[in-house]
């Protein structure tokens, strides 16, 4: 597709000096998210200083029919910001910052482009906490984390991005700006519009403003590396430890053999305990800062062991400790790169059938290729997993199949956390009914009705 001298002259004085480019002068950085998505080359791309300029872009598209990409910090899983031939990219990289931290209302005030670390820093600086923390902060925007409605590790205490939004500022396929940015809590006055955009990829509209909620920075975080034997005594583990430790639990993540053999043989990490167990665990709750947190913590842990339910605790004496514990929750990124080449999925599956689907997993994937080799880890106590399958010999991508009809079966997500984007939108009547996709289909051509944006996420092209 050519793209239109008009239009290029148009987008250019929307967005002003610097804030467009076209064909090789266009990064490297927005031609691919993280994804194993291909790298396109947009026609155009723009990147917007103001909200008004983003509303500009947009209702030129609109009057023109050019489809748009939306783009964050482009660490998306799901091909989503990856950009398609003939796209308008349009950039939030330069409208970043984080304009206002309310100590009383405990909110902040964000723009889109805004990474996620400098969220957490500015809150932190002024004795708050944000709630949602992911291995992509340094990278990852805030808006980006509204489109995908990003989890993370912290998601067992203060939920995904959908939970600590208050209020958004969006601009509309056609350019119209909405706005409701009101630091309350409670607002049932009308339809709560705010939330249709958690989540829709940038499907619905450019996420351009974001009220956030900050929360009480913690102390004294508590670090717990330990070994269950099955997952249902690791579920337990974590019922009897909400009931004992009260809202004070920050992650409750597991790790199956398969994923702690590739790290013993691929990083310097070694098995940790002297037995091997199916789950090991990493458990972190706030207890306060003095030494008493530390010990009720341990014997909360050790109550559990006494019950059967934990095979063997570690508890972190020093930050050190805590950093080691958790470098067998990130070792994966390290042992990847050693290992056979794999296809990566990330889906929930209800917790009364994660230990079963596990199961099945082996057993189904060891019949397809005795030499491929799966590895699960996960936000145990949000019902998802991280799994990979890894092999020399196959076609990767034949063992989609088996996961997402596993996924299928056990009533479970293709996607928990990560997004639908490109990558999995084959797969998203296999966690979707007809009726729900049917009524996705309604809000995107009722929102988008000329099908402008993020073309091809979520729902197909011609939805
Ligand atoms: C190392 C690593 C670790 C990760 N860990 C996690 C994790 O624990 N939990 C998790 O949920 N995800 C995780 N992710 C995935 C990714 O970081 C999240 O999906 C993140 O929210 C994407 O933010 P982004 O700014 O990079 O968005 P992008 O990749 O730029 O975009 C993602 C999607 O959002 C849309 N979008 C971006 N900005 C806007 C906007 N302002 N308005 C409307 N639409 C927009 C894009 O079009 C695209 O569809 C991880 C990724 C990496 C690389």
């Amino acid at each position: 597709m050519t793209f239109p001298n008009d239009a290029l002259a148009a987008l250019a004085k929307a967005v002003g000096p610097g804030g467009l480019l076209t064909g090789e002068a266009i990064p490297a950085r927005n031609r691919k998210d993280a994804s194993k998505a291909a790298e396109g080359l947009p026609a155009v791309l723009v990147m917007p200083r103001t909200t008004e300029e983003v509303a500009a872009v947009l209702a030129i598209c609109s009057q023109l029919a050019l489809p748009v990409v939306v783009q964050g910090g482009m660490t998306g899983l799901a091909g989503g910001a990856s950009p398609q031939p003939g796209e308008v990219a349009l950039s939030l990289e330069r409208m970043s910052g984080v304009e206002e931290i309310d100590p009383v209302n405990r909110t902040t005030t964000v723009l889109a482009g805004t990474p996620l670390t400098i969220v957490q820093e500015k809150a932190a600086e002024a004795g708050f906490l944000y709630g949602v923390d992911l291995g992509a902060r340094g990278s990852c925007t805030i808006g980006g984390n509204v489109a995908t409605n990003a989890g993370g590790v912290q998601v067992l205490r203060y939920g995904m991005t959908r939970r600590n939004v208050l209020g958004l500022e969006v601009v509309t396929a056609d350019g119209r700006i909405v706005s409701h940015l009101k630091k309350v809590v409670k607002n049932n006055a009308g339809y709560d519009w705010t939330q249709l955009f958690i989540g829709s990829e940038g499907t619905l509209g450019v996420v351009t403003r974001v009220l956030l909620a900050l929360q009480p920075a913690v102390a004294g975080i508590q670090t717990a590396l330990c070994a269950a034997s099955s997952v249902e005594k690791a579920l337990a583990a974590l019922n009897r430890l909400e009931g004992r430790l009260g809202g004070s639990l920050l992650a409750f993540e597991a790790i199956w053999p398969e994923y702690m053999e590739a790290a013993a043989k691929h990083t310097a990490l070694p098995w940790p305990f002297p037995a091997k167990p199916e789950i090991t665990l990493v458990i972190e709750a706030a207890m306060g800062p003095s030494e008493t947190g530390q010990e009720a913590f341990a014997e909360a842990l050790a109550e559990l062991a006494e019950e059967g339910l934990l095979d063997d605790a570690l508890v972190a004496q020093s930050s050190r400790d805590r950093a080691r514990f958790w470098a067998y929750r990130e070792a994966n990124y390290e042992f990847y790169r050693d290992m056979a080449p794999g296809i990566h999925f990330d889906v929930s599956i209800p917790l009364s059938a994660m230990e079963t689907a596990v199961a099945l997993l082996r057993k189904r994937v060891a019949a397809r290729s005795a030499e491929a080799l799966p590895i699960v880890f996960g936000h145990l106590a949000d019902s998802n997993l991280h799994l990979s399958i890894h092999s020399e010999t196959m076609e990767l991508s034949g063992f989609a199949d088996i996961v997402y009809e596993l996924v299928r079966e056990m009533q479970g997500s293709v996607s928990a956390e990560h997004g639908v984007g490109i990558l999995k939108r084959p797969y998203l009547g296999m966690s979707r009914s007809e009726p729900e996709l049917a009524l996705m289909a309604t809000l995107k051509r009722t929102l988008d009705p000329g099908n402008i944006l993020n073309r091809g996420r979520i729902l197909p092209a011609t939805a």
